[in-house]
């Protein structure tokens, strides 16, 4: 298998009794590249997300992901992150509180560790208020906190910016953007063209489990992506 390769799929379908959530599916995903899903609801999303990583098999074709054959096995590889379209912390500890108690329960990180993940994903590790009074956006950042706790290789993102304001989107796209700038594959899943079409280097269309298009973006998204937060003084 090919070293630059996060996730490679060759015609990769999947049944539930007659009826097929993903049909024929191919998708090359390399290391610092973000892909796009986009699909309305029951285009196969979640299926798709759930073979990745190795919460269930296919029906046809062949999945490998970091280096693991995942066609016939559930098993999820180490080096997969994942986050939940609304992820869940506990409301009233900090952010470094949540992530320290994952760390404990994980065995994953020190304090250090934490502390940078913090700052990495621009929350302060200072900050002591309960996660319960924070903002969507911010919610967010730690949800990607909390997988970057993993040490991802490859993350996975469920509708990361649903119900973001226009400044937290912006800036989630930032975040991404220097994920896969650092080598981080990210695959991330929307039903919005105008969610990931600023983060991705492509994105791939799909419906009724078929993949109808598949859009190169990369030619334009880093000008967008540094023009918007800039902004005009
Ligand atoms: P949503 O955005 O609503 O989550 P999705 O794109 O994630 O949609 P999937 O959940 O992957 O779509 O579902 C794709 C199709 O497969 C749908 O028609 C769904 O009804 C069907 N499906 C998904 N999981 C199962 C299951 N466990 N048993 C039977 N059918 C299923």
């Amino acid at each position: 298998s090919d070293p630059a390769k996060a996730a490679q799929l060759r015609g990769v379908g999947k049944r539930y009794g007659s009826r097929w959530a993903v049909q024929d599916l191919d998708l090359d995903l390399n290391f610092g590249q973000v892909v796009g899903f986009i699909g309305p609801n029951g285009a196969g999303k979640t299926t798709l997300i759930r073979m990745m990583t190795g919460l269930s098999t296919a029906s046809t074709g062949k999945i490998e992901v970091l280096d693991t054959d995942l066609t016939r096995q559930t098993r999820s590889p180490d080096g997969i992150g994942m986050v939940a379209e609304h992820p869940r912390f506990v409301p009233y500890l900090s952010a470094r509180k949540n992530l320290r108690l994952l760390a404990r329960i994980r065995n994953v990180a020190s304090d250090e560790d934490i502390a940078e993940t913090l700052r990495r994903v621009g929350l302060d590790p200072q900050d002591r208020r309960a996660v319960r009074g924070y903002s969507l956006g911010m919610r967010q950042r730690l949800g990607v906190a909390q997988a970057l706790m993993e040490r991802p290789r490859l993350l996975f993102l469920d509708e990361p910016t649903n119900g973001l304001d226009p400044r937290g989107i912006v800036e989630f796209r930032e975040l991404i953007r220097q994920l896969a700038a650092a080598g981080v594959a990210v695959f991330v899943a929307s039903h919005l063209l105008t969610e990931l079409e600023q983060v991705c280097d492509r994105v791939l269309f799909v419906r009724r489990g078929r993949v109808l298009e598949e859009l190169d973006l990369h030619c334009f998204q880093e000008e967008t992506v540094r023009v918007s937060v800039t902004g005009p003084d």
